[in-house]
């Protein structure tokens, strides 16, 4: 299942919806929140703002510094709050230890919530009531769909329980009429639970982990999994000496891997999201496709 191609369907279907809020005056407009300096982080960040400028929503990033307290921030998320041109706003994680990411996320208000993380929109998911989701469980959903991967009716196993990809997105595949099983660290017998699905859902942060044995042959099998591999020895057992993938490694000095392991899947699963351009493109179009409704459903309140 490829991820771009699926991403920029998306971003073409918005496209339109843009240039009409911008023709009335009301151009999309999404702020990101990034405390301090962490370099992935700002690797993210630069991709949503170029995501925003390509189609032409309004972006901007405020970097408050890495020492900032509780208080301040929440000052920062009030002010984005009361603008009228901000209509979604995205506080990057991880913040830095000062900072209580939970009770930061309760400072956005419900309707400018980009990420779909805030307790209120959370609380929507659970009740089947519209709101912006949390863009990489709504972007696997989007890759099921635009794939026409049956779900209800279906075994869906998720492995991995946070409150960013496993839970929403256990939540949005019970919603399509899937049959889920989470599942965690502390999961007994996990190959076995896994090998019952028919849709099995990466999660966990653990390269390459979820090998031929958990995949039942012919299985939908999507890769959450960002894992920057530093360790040559690993990259050479992961693909089996591959000269290719240990050149690549050499030039960088890692590689990137999923949870899902690289070769098993190809092999066995009747469907993949490969890593990477599988759900990475996707997590960002779905952001997109939250501000917009925000847009949307702001300009439709104040008519
Ligand atoms: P997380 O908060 O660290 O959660 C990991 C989950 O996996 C936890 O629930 C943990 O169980 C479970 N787990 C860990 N080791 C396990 C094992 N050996 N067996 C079974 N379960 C295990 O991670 P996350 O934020 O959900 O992210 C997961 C992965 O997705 C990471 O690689 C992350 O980089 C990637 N990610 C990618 C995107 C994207 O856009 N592509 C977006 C978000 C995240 P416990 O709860 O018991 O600890």
């Amino acid at each position: 299942m490829n991820g771009n191609r699926v991403r920029d369907e998306i971003k073409a279907e918005l496209a339109p919806r843009i240039a009409a809020l911008t023709a009335r005056g009301r151009r999309p407009g999404l702020a990101v929140v990034l405390v301090g300096h962490n370099p992935a982080s700002q690797i993210y960040v630069r991709n949503k703002m170029k995501a925003c400028e390509d189609l032409g929503i309004h972006s901007e990033t405020i970097t408050p510094p890495e020492s900032i307290a509780s208080d301040e921030l929440a000052a920062v998320i009030e002010e984005l709050n009361a603008r009228a041109d901000i209509d979604g706003i995205l506080v990057q994680l991880p913040l830095p230890p000062q900072l209580d990411a939970k009770r930061i996320l309760l400072e956005i208000a419900p309707d400018k919530d980009a990420d779909g993380l805030h307790p209120y929109n959370v609380g929507c998911l659970v009740a089947g009531l519209p709101g912006p989701r949390a863009c990489t469980p709504a972007g696997i959903l989007e890759l099921l769909a635009r794939y026409q991967i049956p779900v209800a009716g279906k075994r869906a196993v998720v492995v991995g329980r946070s409150d960013i990809v496993g839970k929403p997105v256990a939540l949005l595949l019970l919603h399509a009429h899937a049959t889920v099983t989470i599942c965690h660290s502390k999961t007994t017998d996990l190959a076995g639970i896994c090998r019952q699905a028919d849709i099995l859902v990466a999660a966990m942060g653990r390269p390459a982990s979820i090998t031929r044995d958990f995949i039942q042959p012919g299985a939908t099998v999507i890769d959450v999994g960002t894992n920057h591999v530093t360790d040559r020895e690993l990259v050479a057992r992961i693909f089996r000496g591959s000269a290719e993938r240990l050149a690549a490694f050499d030039k960088r000095g890692s590689l990137l891997v999923g949870d899902v392991h690289p070769l098993d899947v190809a092999e066995r699963a009747g469907a993949y999201s490969p890593v990477p351009g599988g759900v990475g493109p996707l997590t960002i179009a779905m952001l997109m496709v939250n501000t917009v409704a925000a847009a949307e459903k702001k300009e439709l309140s104040h008519r």
